[in-house]
């Protein structure tokens, strides 16, 4: 039995499914997950001393890859200052100003320490705010583990849906309406039947937490003209996609303007950081200044601050973005030649840094489509992906992730277990 199987037989005694977060248990893959002893840049290695090269990236916040110098000496020297206080410091007026300059749509921003309390406080702001009761959400789309957006967050696509939960009432569900992705008719239905009734739209811009897919031309701003019109706000999920897509997220890179923009993931560098922003006037109606509760004992804690901050500091000073850009065409043309050259039509999207190899032929553009793979042939390729050192995604339902720690050489190496991987898998 391997150290990794060993730790895994005491964490199921003690831990439910052995994990602290679902996905990690490969539970449909029927394996023991490994157990990671340390990581550096791109590389894993796990308990039993074997080597990975990983795309998961902690899930999204290694955009640097593991470790990177500037993050580790930023946490070093934040230490000895003492771990928190819960009394304002310089660091949190550091993070909310370089937050607000990155993200123009972000004029004040708060912090908390998951990107899970960052949707629950942006759904309820949305909600004090225009005093409505209604959320439209998307098939889908994840946006934490709050109770009444664990609705069709990656299963069925139902309007009005059961939740996905045992523990969420169905009288907590029937207030959020849960609505295709990509699918306009569907939300001026929404609108016309609940007029004045709906609060606002969360959608995650780029959905992540399906596989990865992309809004069709038009569908987002789409979104906004109809938010707009009907004094709904408009928010925008961007915990996966920020500082990620662009340094301003999708929102950035299209040019859209959202009401209330959620964070998480990069900008707490690796520790848990979380954070809601928007139009000034919106968040004013946050506690202390407004009537919308929202608190945190660690929220803004000081090492987490220097460690997002280090973090988005050096992708800010490394033309970062352009160097992802051209790893992920890398990629990209790689997959493709594989593709073509096994002649299996499988679908690949990508745009800069996120990927995924979806196991259908279909075009895939909401739930429903991402829904339509192969899990046994997505199996047989993840197991000999891991076998070869490659660690992508234990899920064909998860996003891959590039760093600017990875390499050419990675890459290449990756494409050529791949080939191998997929020829096995078919
Ligand atoms: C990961 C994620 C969340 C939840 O963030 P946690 O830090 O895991 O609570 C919310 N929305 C999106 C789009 C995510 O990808």
């Amino acid at each position: 039995m391997s150290i990794s199987e060993e730790l895994f037989e005491r964490a199921c005694r003690v831990i439910p499914g052995g994990v602290n977060s679902p996905v990690r248990a490969f539970r449909r893959l029927e394996r023991a997950p490994f157990f990671v002893k340390q990581a550096s840049g791109a590389h894993l290695t796990d308990e039993d001393d074997k080597q990975y090269i990983d795309y998961v990236g902690t899930w999204g916040p290694a955009i640097l890859g593991h470790a990177p110098e500037c993050v580790i000496s930023a946490v070093q020297a934040a230490v000895p200052q003492g771990l928190g206080y819960g009394i304002p410091t310089r660091v949190e007026v550091d993070m909310a100003e370089t937050v607000c300059r990155w993200i123009p749509s972000i004029e004040k921003v708060r912090m908390t320490n998951s990107g899970t309390e960052a949707t629950m406080s942006a759904v309820r702001l949305a909600r004090g705010y225009t005093g409505r009761k209604y959320i439209i959400k998307f098939a889908g789309c994840y946006h934490g583990h709050v109770d009444s957006l664990l609705v069709a967050a990656g299963s069925g696509a139902l309007t009005h849906c059961e939740p996905d939960s045992a523990g969420v009432p169905a009288e907590f569900a029937n207030l959020t309406i849960v609505l295709p992705y990509n699918d306009h008719a569907a939300v001026e239905r929404a609108f016309a039947q609940h007029p004045g009734e709906i609060a606002g739209i969360i959608v995650e811009p780029f959905p992540g937490n399906a596989g990865f897919y992309l809004p069709r031309p038009g569908y987002l701003e789409f979104l906004r003209e109809i938010t707009a019109r009907n004094g709904a706000l408009l928010i925008f999920d961007e915990v996966m996609t920020g500082f990620r897509i662009s340094p301003a997220g999708v929102q950035g890179k299209l040019g859209i303007t959202p009401d209330l923009t959620t964070l998480g993931k990069i900008i707490g560098g690796g520790l848990p950081v979380g954070a809601f922003g928007g139009r000034r006037e919106i968040m004013d109606c946050v506690s202390p200044l407004g009537a919308v509760y929202q608190a945190g004992t660690l929220s803004g804690n000081p090492v987490a601050m220097a460690a997002g901050l280090a973090q988005l500091n050096y992708l800010e000073q490394h033309d970062s973005y352009a160097y992802l850009e051209q790893l992920g065409a890398r990629l990209e043309e790689g997959v493709r030649r594989i593709l073509r050259d096994e002649q299996l039509p499988l679908t690949f999207i990508r745009d800069g840094s996120m990927f995924c190899l979806h196991f259908t032929t279909q075009e895939v553009y909401n739930l429903d489509t991402a829904m339509s793979g192969n899990f046994d042939m997505f199996r047989r390729y993840f197991l000999s992906m891991l076998e070869q050192g490659i660690y992508v995604a234990p899920s064909p339902y998860e996003t891959g992730f590039l760093s600017t720690a990875h390499t050419e050489a990675d890459v290449d190496a990756t494409l050529a277990a791949m080939q191998r991987a997929l020829r096995a898998a078919k």
